[in-house]
């Protein structure tokens, strides 16, 4: 058995048994951990509040080898992010980058410090944005996390042949290939979609970390599109995107 004390964020809380809760963890060190927080639902609980979705803190808990659930001993609450909560647009925004992490960081046994830190911080900005743009920040949040983990589309030239591509133009995206394809190379490998030259700086500014302009709503959705479509060929174990899903069903919908 072994004491871990290690970085973590809360990515799913779910009650157990009449006082309990199983809470999945993101861990800078080791991955997605399903932790138990023994008497968490009490009132007098040593948790308190500090294990709301989506807070981060520095978790102690319990490892023995060849145990799925580990015993949380303790999480000393370091941000709460409330904000994500009491917004619906930040929520949907906020779920679809946890179940990115919940999906994908365990499925490489290397621990990813730089994903992990995106986690952290793409929560920060969406639940920090501006009014209406929460949206974008959770796009960029979602790129920036798939680059992380070493998936990132290429976009500034051809993913099979390497030729530069001009920036203005509209490019024909592979989703096989993982990126943008030149005029040569796309008789060569299956071809899911155009993408305009603003989606493309768009996608490019995000994962540089720059701002970007507010998208108007079919933007937003065709964005969501080609974030989903590129999951499901890079990084898909064939069980759906839940949270994605949801995300995507509620840009459809008129406001
Ligand atoms: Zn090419």
């Amino acid at each position: 058995m072994t004491l871990v004390t290690t970085d973590a964020v809360v990515l799913h809380v779910q009650d157990y048994l009449e006082s309990s809760r199983i809470v999945r963890l993101a861990t800078r060190e080791h991955g997605v951990q399903s932790v138990l927080a023994r008497g968490a639902r009490r009132p007098r609980s040593r948790f308190g509040s500090s294990l709301d979705l989506f807070a981060s803190g520095v978790a102690q808990f319990t490892m023995k080898p060849g145990r799925e659930l580990s015993n949380l001993t303790g999480f000393d609450h370091t941000r709460s992010r409330m904000s994500l909560a009491a917004d619906l647009d930040r929520f949907a925004g906020a779920s679809v980058i946890a179940e990115l992490a919940l999906r994908f960081a365990h499925a490489d046994p290397d621990p990813h410090d730089e994903a992990f830190d995106i986690l952290g911080r793409s929560l920060d900005e969406i639940a920090h944005a501006p009014p209406d743009t929460s949206t974008e920040s959770a796009l960029a949040g979602a790129w920036r996390y798939v680059a992380a983990l070493g998936f990132g589309p290429t976009l500034d030239r051809c993913c099979a042949c390497g030729v530069e591509l001009v920036a203005d133009r509209v490019a024909p995206f592979s989703h096989q290939g993982g990126g943008v394809v030149c005029a040569k190379c796309v008789r060569t490998l299956p071809v899911g979609r155009d993408l305009p030259a603003d989606a493309r700086a768009a996608i490019s500014s995000w994962l540089a970390n720059e701002p970007v302009s507010p998208l108007a709503d079919l933007a937003r959705r065709a964005h969501l599109r080609l974030l989903r479509e590129f999951l499901h060929h890079h990084m898909s174990d064939g069980r759906t995107l839940r949270a994605l899903d949801g995300w995507e069903a509620r840009l459809r919908r008129p406001a």
